[in-house]
């Protein structure tokens, strides 16, 4: 599953060259996890803003048509060979409208079904499609992004493509748990629900060793099971939880409000020395992730725990051990991870 440095090595890939790139078309394949909530026609001719990161979510801003002239000259900003305005788009009877009918915003969701191709940017009669907004992304279980100059037919698995005049950018996730949803901005909902139960970012530093400390606290839950829960702090998916509790000495099932100060700030440090080190590698690859270029991540072969049951303690010689926990794998040391 794409975990927190997955999603940004996709983001890093993806941010330059779409900075500013403008929407020429949209493609939805099957349903992923929601609707999309937005007819697909009122994002063409939108511009892409700065692309940001929350978690696992990214987040595409699309400047609306009208602030795209007010900006006069954004554009592709990319000098590597943009064919800007000379690639071939697909719209119009390619697209496949979904059904939008559970979408807030029913009546523009009826208005964009006859899939009619507008080929400039200023859609919609009422104005309403003229606002800025933007459009969150979840990779799921299985997702991955990848940027084409001359995209491929989608294939099975392609479930949603944003052509571009930089390129497109094409969603491909076989088990389809991820998401690509309309939102008028990171605080208005679905966004803002979306994201608002969502701990602390790992590199914040607002988040101090005294407030994670601070949180755990408040948690009677195991340490493993907190981390991955994601409300305390964000980005401890399963590989960097085993990880980071290895690196900091701290046995994963012990309860977090049990965890002193001294060892609490160990294991925040460690869990950054981690996801550094995830973000270096380009990430995992457990099964299926690439990056936007289609290359794997190299961090799980570094991993000094995870996937080691068995297999001698890089730092004492015991055997690693494995155990289910919250139903998923922990591995971890009894020597070195105390209670
Ligand atoms: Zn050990």
């Amino acid at each position: 599953m794409p975990e927190l440095p997955e999603v940004e090595v996709t983001r890093r890939g993806i941010a330059a060259p779409l900075l500013g790139a403008r929407v020429l078309s949209v493609r939805l394949g099957k349903p992923l996890r929601w609707p999309l909530g937005q007819p697909l026609q009122t994002l063409v001719g939108r511009r892409i803003g700065e692309i940001t990161r929350r978690g696992k979510y990214l987040w595409l801003p699309l400047q609306a048509p009208d602030a795209v002239a007010r900006g006069d000259g954004a554009g592709c900003t990319d000098g590597g060979g943009c064919a800007k305005g000379a690639g071939e788009t697909r719209g119009g009877e390619d697209a496949a409208y979904r059904d939008a009918s559970d979408a807030s915003d029913a009546s523009d969701a009826s208005n964009a079904s006859d899939g009619s191709n507008r080929s400039n940017g200023s859609s919609g009669s009422d104005g309403s499609d003229r606002t800025d907004g933007g459009l969150l992304l979840h990779l799921g279980m299985s997702g991955s992004l990848s940027l084409q100059r001359q995209p491929q037919p989608p294939g099975p698995h392609d479930h949603f493509d944003l052509a571009t005049d930089c390129g497109t950018l094409r969603l491909n996730d076989p088990r389809r748990f991820g998401a690509v949803v309309w939102s008028p901005s990171l605080l208005h909902a679905p966004a803002a629900t979306l994201l608002k139960r969502l701990g602390a970012e790992p590199f914040d530093a607002a988040l101090t060793p005294v407030h994670f400390h601070a949180a755990l606290q408040q948690r009677r839950a195991p340490i493993k099971a907190v981390l991955l829960a994601g409300d305390v702090v964000v980005g401890a998916g399963n590989i960097y939880a085993c990880e980071a509790l290895f690196l900091a000495g701290v046995h994963p099932a012990l309860r977090a409000d049990r965890i002193s100060r001294p060892r609490a700030a160990r294991l925040l440090a460690a869990l950054r020395q981690t996801l550094s080190r995830a973000l270096e590698l380009g990430g995992s690859t457990l099964r299926d992730f690439s990056d936007v270029h289609g290359t794997s991540g190299a961090f799980q072969s570094e991993a000094a725990v995870y996937g080691r049951a068995g297999l001698p303690c890089t730092r004492c010689g015991g055997l690693l051990k494995r155990q289910v926990q919250a139903q998923r794998s922990t591995y971890f040391c009894v020597v070195c991870q105390r209670r």
